[in-house]
């Protein structure tokens, strides 16, 4: 039983205890090129988010981290089977509730723990931010918190050689074969601006990549995949014990 697990702790450990912060990882369930399960984002989120709490607790942090919400936004993969989508307007409903919770309890810092490219926090931390004055709230994606080129050959955003090496670290027994690989090739758009970064649309995903895959896995393997894990889970570990000691009314210099 690990303390700052909130599923797997009980009342009478939680009875009279006070926590700081609250993680909620966040996942998605979707395809992941041919050889990933279609809990990737799922079983990233539980991995990551327990090891880099375990970090910040093993040094003091009073952190406890929720259970991982499942479904995130898949509305590009309407059309790719079993992907299950949770509109924007429902992930804001959730979110508010939980965060009602932590405000009404005392828990005023909460750390969204993001591990699905789809799932957009920007305006909904801002519109709980009004509503709720007294927390604390921020969004963290674990996939930005390092130079991936550092570990991994060939770039990708989906079911890429990070992905499929942090599977192959994490849950090898759910990776498939080398041969059903597939390569993660994906089209780019024809009128440039959108490559740009200024212009933004939705890509549909089915039209992009045959396999669902974005970013080539062939180089993949646990040992890249355990370096990542452990260099990531070090920085968001030290990020999260810094925020639970952090008096957020005093946080600019
Ligand atoms: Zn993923």
């Amino acid at each position: 039983m690990r303390p700052y697990i909130l599923a797997e702790t009980n009342w009478k450990a939680l009875k009279n205890a006070k926590f700081d912060l609250a993680i909620l990882p966040w996942g998605a369930t979707e395809a992941h090129n041919y050889h990933l399960p279609y809990g990737t984002d799922v079983f990233e989120s539980d991995a990551l988010a327990a090891e880099s709490a375990k970090i910040a607790w093993d040094k003091g942090g009073k952190v406890i981290v929720l259970p991982t919400v499942p479904f995130g936004v898949n509305t590009g993969q309407s059309d790719i089977y079993l992907d299950i989508n949770l509109n924007p307007s429902t992930q804001l409903a959730i979110l508010s509730d939980v965060v009602e919770v932590l405000n009404r309890q005392g828990i005023n810092k909460l750390l969204l723990f993001n591990s699905h490219g789809g799932n957009n926090f920007k305006p909904l931390v801002r519109e709980l931010g009004l509503r709720y004055p007294e927390m604390f709230i921020c969004f963290s994606n674990w996939f930005q918190s390092l130079d991936k080129t550092k570990y991994f050959e060939h770039e990708g955003d989906h079911a890429d050689e990070m992905e499929t090496s942090l599977m192959l670290y994490l849950k090898p027994e759910l990776v498939l074969p080398k041969e059903h690989w597939g390569t993660g090739a994906s089209k780019e758009y024809k009128i440039k601006s959108f490559s740009e970064g200024w212009v933004w649309a939705e890509r549909k995903w089915s039209q992009i990549s045959e396999d669902t895959g974005v970013g080539n896995p062939k180089s993949s393997s646990k040992e890249k995949g355990e370096r990542y894990f452990k260099d990531v889970t070090q920085k968001v570990g030290n990020f999260i014990f810094e925020l639970c000691g952090a008096d957020t009314n005093e946080f600019y210099e």
